[in-house]
């Protein structure tokens, strides 16, 4: 499933950096930066100088360390290496300034990334893993399987790379929807998260992080233990667990009232809403009566509704509801919740809209 994952893989809480192979300087914290280069004999300080040098200026290789000397450089490359990307095609969207990154890993894995733009606010897309195990029946990505976990050092470069592409435009903003499900690649995210977020890291605050899942359960209680405030966004997409399960797998294994139940927990320790996010799919969600049972199901939870109608994607058989249709659902929810915002899906001319991104032979849709 996963490339190195033994020689690459680090425990967050320990700190402690990988014994074998050659770590790479993106995926670590500044601790164990400064643990690696006290391995080698050299001052804290240095750990500062490399810190900037990955994150903040987020370099490809070590020979652009201008600042280190140049016997250090050379031991670096021997043994540390920095995740780096290629960007394979970009594409931008006529309609709304959306802009798709197809990148590609060294082992020539390759994601998508989209950068979303709405007034001064840009907002990276980001995936966190190549594919997705749970194959929801209206999303793209799904239909990939899961061919790997992203590292947290790939996922930090995700974010590098696009900030590297649209400079100088800032992107102070990330999401977790890209493709694949973040808590089924938890630790890695989280580390991921811990350097999107820290002042020696890419300094973005952790109000502008969200991270969105499809539903696993123990996940979701572990991320109720985090010292950060992200933002928790659901999809939800049934409020039923027939229903639910019929369209996505991952509700057979956690059904529906164990997720509230989850859910219930996480807002009370958090203090904090959460995001229901529900697509809607003409004729399978989109009746008065799943309207009324979504608002019933929000009543017992502080949060907000987004919805968004169904974007086409190449193999799923769906189609978005009529504007009437929408409305009418809408209409009904208002009347209800107090926050419910529809969502206009993004890029969809370029295929980058939520669901839609899928890198399967570095063909969309
Ligand atoms: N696996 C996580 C993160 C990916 S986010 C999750 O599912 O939450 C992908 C988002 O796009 C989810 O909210 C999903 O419900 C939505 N989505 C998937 N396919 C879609 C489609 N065809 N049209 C609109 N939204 C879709
Ligand atoms: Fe995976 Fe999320 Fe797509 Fe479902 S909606 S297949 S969980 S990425």
């Amino acid at each position: 499933m996963s490339e190195k994952k033994g020689a690459d893989r680090r425990d967050r809480k320990s700190g402690s950096p990988p014994r074998r192979g050659r770590i790479d300087l993106r995926g670590l914290t500044l601790t164990e930066i400064e643990q690696f280069v006290s391995s080698l004999g050299e001052p804290r300080y240095r750990a500062d100088q490399i810190a900037a040098w990955v994150f903040t200026r987020g370099v490809r290789g070590f020979e652009e360390m201008t600042d280190l000397p140049r016997a250090l450089r050379e031991r670096l490359a021997r043994d540390a290496k920095i995740a780096r990307t290629e960007v394979i095609e970009r594409e931008l969207s006529a309609i709304d300034g959306t802009e798709k990154f197809l990148l590609e890993y060294n082992d020539t894995a390759r994601i998508e990334a989209v950068v979303l733009r709405d007034g001064d606010r840009t907002t990276g897309c980001i995936s966190t893993q190549v594919g997705c195990r749970w194959g929801c029946s209206f999303c793209a990505t799904g239909t990939m399987g899961l061919k790997r976990n992203l590292t947290a050092a790939e996922i930090v470069e995700q974010i590098l790379a696009l900030r590297r592409n649209i400079a100088p435009e800032r992107l102070g903003n990330i999401v977790f929807m890209g493709m694949g499900e973040p808590l089924d690649n938890y630790d890695d995210t989280m580390k991921a998260i811990v350097i999107a977020n820290a002042p020696w890291g890419l300094e973005i605050g952790a109000r502008r992080i969200t991270i969105s899942t499809a539903g696993v359960v123990p996940g979701i209680l572990r991320l109720a233990e985090e010292d950060l405030q992200l933002n928790l966004a659901i999809s939800l997409n049934a409020p039923v667990q027939r229903l639910r399960a019929e369209i996505m797998p991952i509700a057979g294994k956690y059904p529906l009232n164990e997720l509230i139940d989850a859910l219930a927990k996480y807002t009370k320790r958090r203090g904090r809403r959460i995001t229901i996010e529900y697509v809607l799919l003409q004729d399978i969600n989109d009746s008065p009566e799943m309207a009324s049972m979504l608002a019933d199901l929000a009543d017992k939870l502080p949060c907000s509704i987004n919805v968004i109608c169904y974007n086409e994607t190449k193999k799923a058989a769906y189609a978005p509801p009529t504007d009437k249709t929408v409305e009418r659902f809408l209409a009904l929810l208002r009347a209800r919740c107090p926050t419910v915002v529809r969502r206009i899906s993004r890029g969809s001319d370029i295929a980058a809209g939520c669901g839609q991104l899928c890198a399967d032979d570095g063909q969309s849709r």
